[in-house]
């Protein structure tokens, strides 16, 4: 078995998700007394926030990177950044850090092209929003189109994210918002709806949406216990 090495907490509210399921699922896989072998590093998220508001992507690399490598000094034989948004610098991390980097993109494309969607709306942060580390995978290797979100549907998101969801407040008010928003994806052609943040699935469940619901953080979970078997 590899040892997975982890950046995240950004939030840590969804690494404790990625923990427990690379642990469960290997246990599952294994049998036994099991778990995952695993390093972590997790990140202060009040100091990366303020690195992506600030606009600071290069600094926000530099951290990144450097957690990459610090964890491959410390015997990680591959990496994943346990984040949709950080992915705009998954590259420079995959370089810098010399091991492969499991990208969240890579899982994500096999699922949906496994339910035969080609349309499906996408949820994230206004930064997953604009960048094409999801759009460009999805179109190159599996023909599938992200119908994003627009206007105000698009900023509420992101201010969810931020101002609840990362700092652990799971609103009913916040639950119903995105129920609106991913039935406006649907009429709009969204077969399916991809969760692009992982802290979204801790509240958007699937009785919220009338198409399947692709949940990021979990398929990037399940895909490295894949990797780490191999
Ligand atoms: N965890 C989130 C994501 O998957 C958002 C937090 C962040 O910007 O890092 O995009």
């Amino acid at each position: 078995m590899k040892t997975i090495g982890m950046i995240g907490g950004m939030s840590w509210e969804s690494t404790a998700d990625y923990y427990r399921i690379l642990n469960r699922e290997t246990q599952r896989r294994l049998g036994g007394i099991h778990s995952a072998k695993a390093l972590l590093w997790s990140f202060d998220f009040g100091e990366i926030e303020a690195l992506q508001s600030a606009g600071d992507w290069e600094g926000a690399a530099g951290r990144l990177v450097g957690a990459g490598r610090a964890l491959v000094q410390a015997g990680a034989e591959f990496l994943m950044i346990c984040c949709n948004t950080m992915h705009v610098m998954a590259d420079a991390v995959e370089q810098g850090a010399g091991v492969p980097l499991l990208h969240i993109a890579t899982p994500l494309g096999a699922a949906i092209a496994e339910q035969g969607l080609t349309q499906v709306g996408v949820l994230g942060t206004t930064y997953t929003l604009q960048s094409d580390f999801l759009s460009a995978p999805l179109a190159r290797d599996y023909g599938i189109e992200l119908i994003t979100p627009t206007g105000e549907d698009a900023r509420e998101t992101h201010r969810i994210i931020y101002e609840e969801l990362t700092r652990g407040r799971f609103l009913a008010s916040s639950r119903a918002f995105f129920a609106e928003a991913i039935g406006r994806l649907a009429k709009r052609g969204a077969e399916g709806i991809v969760l692009g943040c992982t802290e979204l699935p801790l509240l958007v469940k699937p009785d919220d949406s009338p198409a399947p619901l692709f949940d990021t953080g979990a398929l990037h979970a399940l895909a490295a216990v894949d990797m780490a078997l191999a």
